[in-house]
C-alpha cells in the first residue's frame, strides 16, 4: 500500500536534517553508498551516545543486579548452530523474474507482484541472514565464522565467567551494548532497517516459576524509558506476539511498536525465552550451565527473559516525535524538541557580535564555566544571531546563552533564550551554571 505523501515527506524532511547538519550520513557515500549502512556525525555520535549512556545508567548502574559485558563480535560458529540461527535464521525471500530486485515475502501486500515494476514474483526461498567470513588464512568449512547477528549470544557465552566470578543470586542480568549485523534482504526506512546495528539487550536469569513477573517489571521499565527519551506516550504500543508467529525459543513476546512517519513498525522486543539458550549452549559446548541455589540445595538451568532495544530505531523514533516546524517572530522554523536529557548540545553560547572583542571575550569566559560544568556546550559566533538561533534550534539545543553590551556596560547578566518558546529571560552571570543544574 503506497504510504500518505504527508509521511513521506516526514522522513525526507528529517534524512535531510539529519545530513544538513551532521548528524547521519549515508555510508561509503562518496562511493555511492552501500545499502543499508549508515554514518554518523558529530551530532548524531553525541545523540547516540546520550542514549546508549542513558539506557546503561538506567539498566545497569542503576541496579544491584545487572552485569555488563561487552563481548567479542565474531564467535565461534558453534555459538550460532547452537541458538539455531544457523540453521533458521532466515527470512523469506522473492526475486521479480522481470526487474530481477528482492523482497521479503512477508512484507508484501501481494506475494505474487512486484511492487516495483508489477512483473511475476517467483517462488519464495528461504535466505540466511546472517554474514559469514572465514577466519585465517584457509577458507574451507572448519574456518567459518559470522558477525553475530545479536548481541545475546556474546551475553550466554559468558554466563559462566558471570557466576564464577561474581557468585551473584538469581535473579540477576547480563546486559551488553554492541553492534550486530544481518543481511537484511530489503534495508529500508532510513535508519530503520540497516545491515549493521547497534543493540542493547539484556538477558535476565530468574527461577522458572518467577518469570511472569520479571516480565511483568520489563514491561513497565520500557515504557518509563520511553518517557524518559521523550517518546510521546500515545505513539507507543504493546503488540502480544501470538502462539505460532513467536521465535522458536520464546513462549511469550511483546513487540513495542512505535508511530514511526512510515507506520506502526516494531521498536523493542520483550520475551520470555525459557531455559531453551543456556540449555542448547550447556549441550553444544559440553559445559555446565546449570545454577545452584543454595537456599532449595537444588541444581537447574535458570530461565530468561530479554528486553532488547535497537539503538537506531530508538534514535529515529526519538528524532520523530522531535522534528517540529512552528512559526515563531512570524518566522517558519523547523526545530528538534528534543529531551535535554538526549539532546547533542545542551547549551549554546554565543556573543551578540562577532567583531565586537569584548563581547567575544566575555562569551568565552561564559562558555568555559559552562563547558566544564555540563560538558556539551557549543560556542558559535558564525553568521548573525537569528541564524545561530535557527542552527541551533534544528539541532535541538534546549538553551542559548547571548552575550551583548547589558551584558558588559551594566553588568546586566545575560539573556537565556528557551528554544521551544523562543522567550528571552536575561539572568546574573555569577547564576548561570546554578540556572542549568538539573535540567540539562
Ligand atoms: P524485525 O521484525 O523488524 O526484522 P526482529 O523482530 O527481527 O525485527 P529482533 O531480532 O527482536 O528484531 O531484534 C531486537 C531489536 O533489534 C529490534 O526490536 C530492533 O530494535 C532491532 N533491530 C533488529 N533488526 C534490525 C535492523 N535490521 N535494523 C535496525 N534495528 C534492528
Amino acid at each position: 500500500m503506497a504510504k500518505p505523501k504527508q509521511a513521506n515527506q516526514k522522513m525526507e524532511d528529517i534524512i535531510s536534517l539529519c545530513k544538513r547538519r551532521g548528524f547521519v550520513f549515508q555510508g561509503s557515500e562518496i562511493y555511492g553508498g552501500l545499502a543499508g549502512t549508515w554514518d554518523y556525525g558529530p551530532y548524531g555520535v553525541a545523540l547516540k551516545n546520550n542514549i546508549k549512556n542513558l539506557w546503561w545508567k538506567r539498566f545497569v548502574d542503576g541496579r544491584e543486579d545487572m552485569y555488563g559485558v561487552d563481548a567479542a563480535i565474531l564467535m565461534n560458529k558453534g555459538v550460532w548452530e547452537a541458538s539455531g540461527h544457523v540453521s533458521g535464521f532466515s527470512d523469506p525471500l522473492v526475486e521479480c523474474s522481470k526487474c530481477k530486485r528482492r523482497f521479503r515475502v512477508d512484507q508484501l501486500d501481494d506475494p505474487k507482484v512486484c511492487p516495483e515494476c508489477e512483473g511475476r514474483l517467483g517462488e519464495a526461498r528461504q535466505f540466511n541472514m546472517m554474514f559469514q567470513t572465514h577466519i585465517g588464512a584457509m577458507q574451507d568449512e572448519s574456518s567459518i565464522s559470522y558477525l553475530r547477528p545479536e548481541t545475546a549470544g556474546g551475553i550466554f557465552v559468558n554466563f559462566k565467567n558471570i557466576i564464577d566470578s561474581f557468585h551473584p543470586r538469581l535473579p540477576f542480568g547480563i546486559a551488553q551494548i554492541g553492534k550486530a549485523f544481518r543481511n537484511e534482504i530489503a534495508p529500508r526506512d532510513f535508519i530503520f532497517r540497516v545491515r549493521e546495528m547497534e543493540q542493547m539487550e539484556i538477558e535476565y536469569f530468574v527461577k522458572p516459576a518467577e518469570w511472569e513477573r520479571f516480565f511483568q517489571e520489563f514491561q513497565k521499565q520500557i515504557h518509563e524509558w520511553t518517557k524518559e527519551i521523550g517518546l510521546e506516550k500515545s505513539h507507543v504500543h504493546e503488540l502480544e506476539i501470538a502462539d505460532g508467529d513467536r521465535a522458536h525459543y520464546s513462549k511469550r513476546t511483546i513487540d513495542f511498536e512505535f508511530d514511526f512517519p512510515f507506520g506502526r513498525k516494531e521498536l523493542y522486543g520483550l520475551a520470555y525465552r525459557t531455559d531453551f539458550d543456556l540449555k542448547a549452549h550447556s549441550e553444544s559446548s559440553k559445559t555446565d550451565l546449570s545454577y545452584y541455589d543454595e537456599e532449595t540445595k537444588e541444581r537447574f538451568i535458570p530461565h530468561v527473559v530479554e528486553p532488547s532495544f535497537g539503538v537506531e530505531r530508538t534514535f529515529l523514533a526519538v528524532l520523530s516525535d522531535a522534528y517540529t516546524e512552528d512559526e515563531l517572530g512570524g518566522e517558519k522554523r523547523v526545530y528538534l524538541k528534543l529531551s535535554p536529557n538526549v539532546a547533542p548540545v545542551k547549551i549554546a553560547v554565543f556573543p551578540l557580535l562577532k567583531n565586537k572583542p569584548e563581547l567575544v571575550a566575555k562569551a568565552r569566559e561564559v562558555y568555559a564555566v559552562l563547558k566544564k560544568e555540563f560538558g556539551a556546550v557549543e560556542f558559535d559566533d558564525n553568521g548573525n544571531i537569528g541564524k545561530r538561533y535557527r542552527r541551533q534550534d534544528e539541532i535541538g539545543t534546549p538553551y542559548c546563552v547571548t552575550i551583548d553590551f547589558d551584558t558588559i556596560e551594566k553588568n546586566a547578566g545575560v539573556t537565556v533564550r528557551n528554544r521551544d518558546t523562543g522567550k528571552q529571560e536575561r539572568v546574573a552571570l555569577e547564576e548561570i551554571s546554578e540556572k542549568f543544574k538539573g535540567i540539562v
